[in-house]
């Protein structure tokens, strides 16, 4: 018999979604105003305190997009940029004809090395130019190092775009991910933790950046009975259909993100008999990972498996699984930037694979995937 395919993080709907819908068309808000907006940007308001102004947008790459033009940042200016990271994180910044210098990843969250950082700083400075912007990721769900980060950003007065588009739920010393950043972004793409089919939102720390964000958002349109423009403005806001979509998904995020964590118990008892495969793990009791995505590195070169090995017998399984993201100084579109640090991130590349991490994993798709890992080693 033909078995279901595992994906690696499919869209899980909660059930409540249609009821908001519905409202959109009973009501006819069916287009980018409309209750469902409103109150899926307070729920998060809510949910991420810290002084959070959410603009609910069509991406998440709409709003690095957005958080750059609120930043004032324009052709030939520096923008420090996590090289592993998924392409969102850095193409916006070529949007703007910004120049990226990428900053490579320390060992422990995968994330933003902060010495890499500083070394980055120093070389923009002694081009005569002051980087305009530093974008750290949490990566798969795991903060980075947000203290040793934001410490960097004040010494050198340096704003920060948080990338927490996989980080929904994660939480750092207790405070959640989306409320570290000058300006923060969070995913609301169908296969991040819940979703809006497809959405993001931008978190700004006051009212008139958040007006200005929705300025940006809706054709920079002035306030004024005709129709007047003076900057270049985007069609970036998020419809009131997909954010009543995103208002049944909030109900149901504190489950997903149990779940996610279970997924994650799950692998962590599988791979503690392995030597030769290390899962991804928090380094310590400050970081909470939402472990939207479950990672492995392959360590030893010689092991009979390699990851397009495991990678192959998965998918024999029709089971989904992926290679990390490749970093962005490894790319083609980025081979004349900048890079600072090591190479961890492209070591850890070269090691790692994600595995099946959806909310929606049932127990036999868990034992499906428990008896490919248990053959392995036979
Ligand atoms: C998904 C993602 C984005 C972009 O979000 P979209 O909503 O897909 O535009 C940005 N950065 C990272 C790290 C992501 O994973």
């Amino acid at each position: 018999m033909e078995e279901n395919k595992i994906w690696l993080s499919p869209p899980h709907l909660g059930g409540k979604e249609l009821n908001y819908i519905q409202h959109a068309f009973d009501t006819n808000w069916i287009s980018q105003y409309g209750s469902n907006i409103d109150e899926f940007e307070k729920t998060l308001e809510n949910y991420l305190e810290n002084n959070s102004f959410v603009t609910a947008l069509s991406s998440g790459t709409a709003a690095i997009h957005l958080a750059l033009r609120l930043l004032n940042i324009e052709e030939g200016d520096f923008v420090l940029c996590q090289s592993f990271t998924f392409v969102a994180s850095a193409n916006p910044v070529l949007y703007q004809k910004a120049i990226p210098v990428f900053v490579d990843s320390e060992p422990t969250t995968w994330n933003m090395c902060p010495n890499a950082l500083e070394d980055a700083i120093k070389y923009c400075l002694k081009q005569g130019k002051k980087p305009k912007a530093i974008i750290p990721v949490s990566l798969y769900g795991m903060p980075f190092m947000v203290d040793e980060i934001l410490e960097i950003s004040r010494k050198y007065e340096i704003p920060i775009i948080e990338d927490s588009a996989e980080a929904l739920g994660s939480k750092y010393k207790n405070k959640p991910c989306g409320s570290f950043g000058d300006l923060s972004i969070i995913s609301f793409n169908g296969n991040k933790i819940i979703t809006t089919s497809g959405g993001g939102v931008l978190i700004s720390r006051n009212q008139k950046s958040k007006d200005k964000a929705l300025y940006f958002a809706t054709q920079a349109k002035e306030n004024k009975d005709y129709y007047n423009h003076s900057e270049v403005g985007y069609n970036y806001r998020i419809n009131n259909i997909s954010a009543g979509i995103g208002r049944g998904q909030l109900e149901v995020l504190e489950e997903r993100i149990v779940k996610r964590r279970e997924n994650h118990q799950f692998y962590q008892y599988i791979f503690e008999k392995y030597d030769e495969i290390n899962l991804f793990e928090e380094p310590d009791d400050n970081f909470f990972s939402n472990y939207w995505l479950n990672t492995v590195t392959i360590e030893k070169k010689d092991s009979r498996f390699t990851k397009e090995k495991l990678k192959q017998i998965f998918s024999e399984n029709n089971i989904e699984t992926r290679y990390l993201w490749k970093p962005m100084h490894l790319q083609p579109l980025f081979s004349e930037c900048k890079f600072f640090g090591r190479n961890v991130c492209g070591t850890v590349f070269e090691k790692g694979l994600c595995l099946p991490s959806g909310t929606n994993l049932t127990e036999g798709d868990k034992d499906r995937i428990k008896e490919i890992l248990i053959n392995l080693r036979y």
